[in-house]
């Protein structure tokens, strides 16, 4: 819960009503991690039946958060049942594959600040636990959130966001449309929060992967007598062509627009942009990030010049390729809007938000 975003570009603060998820797939399950420690173990040349009995055992009791906390431990143990010996080298490529499928930034946040049962030295962040796969509830987020200043003016940081409403993006360490998240709760501590008197001054992104949840949250609340209110704009996260079915959900939610978050893009994606007001695109961060390429942004951005839709580009990433060719050498503060190419440092915002901004292009590309 906090009060400066500091991981998107596209908003001012942040905010979570929910911490923790039931899971998608940047956040591999305890079944594909085991297949991933047997993939590893194979490489090292044990025999496949032995090495999935070996990978059930120790591991099929764990949740994908604790499989990442302990990869070591977890790692060691089952090398030592396969062969008796320590293997340091297998120890550590076992290790990594069962790290590799945690590409979910809350999911990461939350094992890294949470309580961490393998490490005794670790000493966790106030307000974090490491049960990310059983979502907490925190009612008073969005109060909390209603009653920040009202923005409007100059932002250093920002620039961009410049002469805005506050806008707060919901919500950065979990997935607040989990399937175990009662739609009473939504309704009382978002919904209502949201269209009070000190809330309806700030816009409010709601971030998420599960767009079909979302638009059955929005007939239930209308059904209840609710409104959806204008300052709160559904944003459908996608990634690859295969999700791109799942924005069509959001159609459904009587929403002054609906935006899309094509964060991590992984391939170039290509949508019908009917009913939808922004496009954000921004590639992986990570140490094993996947390839972003320039080519697929310079795509969606001619789609949404077709169809007159904002557009917005956040983030590059850590691992860019132009057309298939790596791109080397930004430094880190680089990897916000001037490592972007001129082309495409445009950073446009919805009428809604406020008067519609083309950011000027700034210095051109930095690199060392
Ligand atoms: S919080 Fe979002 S990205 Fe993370 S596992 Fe859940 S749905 Fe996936």
């Amino acid at each position: 819960m906090a009060e400066n975003c500091r991981t998107a570009d596209y908003a001012d603060s942040d905010i979570s009503p929910v911490a923790g998820c039931d899971g998608c797939e940047l956040w591999a399950s305890t079944e594909d991690r085991i297949m991933a420690a047997v993939s590893a173990m194979e490489n090292h040349g044990w025999d496949t039946r032995a090495a999935t009995e070996v990978a059930r055992r120790v591991l099929g009791s764990q949740t994908p958060s604790l499989i990442h906390q302990g990869s070591e431990v977890l790692a060691g143990e089952m090398v030592w049942t396969l062969c008796c010996e320590h293997n340091p080298e297998a120890i550590n490529d076992i290790a990594q594959a069962l790290q590799k499928g945690s590409r979910c930034q809350a999911g990461s946040m939350a094992v890294s600040w949470g309580p961490n049962p393998f490490d005794p030295n670790h000493v966790p962040s106030r307000g974090w636990h490491s049960r990310f796969e059983s979502p907490t509830l925190h009612a008073g987020a969005l109060w909390t959130a209603a009653r920040w200043g009202a923005l409007n003016k100059f932002h250093p940081d920002k620039p961009w966001l410049t002469r805005h409403p506050r806008i707060v993006l919901i919500s950065q360490t979990g997935e607040a449309l989990s399937d175990s998240v009662p739609f009473e709760f939504l309704r009382d501590s978002i919904i209502t929060p949201v269209s009070s008197a000190s809330g309806r001054r700030h816009v409010y992104l709601w971030n998420t992967r599960r767009c079909a949840r979302m638009a059955d949250f929005s007939d239930w609340l209308i059904e209840q007598g609710w409104s959806w209110p204008p300052n709160l704009i559904p944003l459908g996260s996608v990634s690859r062509m295969a999700g791109i079915e799942q924005l069509a959900h959001l159609r459904r939610i009587p929403a002054t627009f609906r935006g899309i978050l094509a964060q991590p893009m992984l391939e170039p994606l290509e949508m019908d942009l009917t009913g939808f007001g922004w496009v954000i695109v921004g590639g992986e961060t990570g140490a094993d990030a996947r390839p972003f390429d320039l080519q697929w942004a310079r795509v969606m951005r001619q789609q949404c010049l077709t169809a007159r839709c904002p557009f917005f580009a956040n983030r590059v990433g850590w691992n860019l390729q132009d057309d298939g060719i790596p791109i080397t050498g930004i430094r880190t503060r680089d990897r916000h809007f001037e490592a972007w190419p001129e082309e495409l440092r445009v950073r446009d915002l919805p009428m809604v938000l406020g008067s519609p901004i083309r950011w000027p292009v700034a210095p051109r590309l930095a690199r060392v």
